[in-house]
Parts: C-alpha cells; sequence; structure tokens
C-alpha cells in the first residue's frame, strides 16, 4: 500500500513539474518569426552569404593572398589576382582580388575562410536567401560580395538585417 501511495505521488510530481514547464512556455514572448512578411532576426554570429569588407579608406581589404580559397575544404572560392599600379589603386596591399567569385552550390558556411583571412577582407553577413533553381546563379562574383561602405560607416544592406 505504502508503495502504491509513492507511485502515485512521484506520479503526481512528474505531471506538475510537466505542466509547470507547460504555464512557464505559456507565458514566455513568442519567437516564432513571420517571415516571409517581416526580416528574420539572427544571432551575430550568424554565418550567411559573405561580405567582402572595404578600410576606413574605402579600399578593398582583401590582398589577393589566397589563403581563404587554400583553407576552403570546399574548394569554392575562386579568385584572381592583379597588382595595384600608382594610377590604380584598389587595396591597400600590393595586389587586389580582380576576380574573386564563391559558389554557393558548393559552401559548407563552415568559416574557415574568415577564420584564415589575414586582413578581415572575409566576412559573414546574414544574407541567406541563396535558393535557386539554376545553380549558375549559385556563383556569386566579387561585384555582388563587396560591401559599398568603407569600414566605420553605415553597414552594408545584407549586414542591416541583424539589426
Ligand atoms: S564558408 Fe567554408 S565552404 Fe564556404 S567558402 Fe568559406 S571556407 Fe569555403
Ligand atoms: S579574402 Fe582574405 S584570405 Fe582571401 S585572398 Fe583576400 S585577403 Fe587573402
Amino acid at each position: 500500500m505504502a508503495s502504491k501511495i509513492s507511485d502515485f505521488l512521484g506520479s503526481a510530481a512528474a505531471v506538475a513539474t510537466g505542466m509547470g514547464v507547460t504555464f512557464k512556455e505559456m507565458m514566455s514572448p513568442t519567437v516564432t518569426e513571420d517571415y516571409p512578411d517581416v526580416p528574420p532576426s539572427f544571432q551575430e554570429r550568424y554565418r550567411g552569404t559573405h561580405v567582402l569588407q572595404r578600410d576606413e579608406n574605402g579600399l578593398e581589404k582583401c590582398v589577393a593572398c589566397f589563403l581563404c580559397a587554400a583553407n576552403c575544404p570546399s574548394n569554392c572560392i575562386y579568385i584572381e589576382a592583379a597588382e595595384n599600379t600608382d594610377q590604380t589603386r584598389i587595396s591597400g596591399g600590393e595586389r587586389y582580388a580582380s576576380v574573386y567569385n564563391i559558389d554557393y552550390s558548393r559552401c559548407i558556411f563552415c568559416g574557415y575562410c574568415v577564420e584564415a583571412c589575414p586582413t578581415d577582407a572575409i566576412t559573414h553577413g546574414h544574407e541567406f536567401e541563396q535558393a535557386s533553381y539554376d545553380t549558375s546563379t549559385l556563383i556569386y562574383r566579387k561585384e555582388r560580395l563587396l560591401t559599398a561602405s568603407a569600414a566605420g560607416s553605415a553597414a552594408p544592406a545584407e549586414m542591416k538585417r541583424a539589426s
């Protein structure tokens, strides 16, 4: 008899604990995203489409060192390097990337390229709408990845989703 009462009390306590969690969640603010009617919010660390950054003078930070491509496990970064000249200066270093493509049909958003970059030229933005029926559209060129803003100025469009 004593064991039955003990079992009953144990079950009642378990139900009460479970219902406590339920009521607590009912009182919590909703976390449902209203996408696509409202842009979703992301954690700062979210790894979305990459952004090629500029320095405070508006020059491209990428110096075409190829370290990002060398560290990419998916081999999805393609770079062609060119020399800066006195007449034409694109980046702060000796070289710049005349071509910088990322193939998003292969990218796994591991972030190794970001970790490898010695100049913080490549970062993850918060853009995520990449779905396509045509994989050729998933090759993003430098012109699409490059931020329009110099460092320290207003955030580029693809970063504004975070706010
Ligand atoms: S996130 Fe990873 S897979 Fe994607 S380009 Fe960078 S290193 Fe390559
Ligand atoms: S993005 Fe960074 S690691 Fe990649 S080539 Fe440019 S400077 Fe080098």
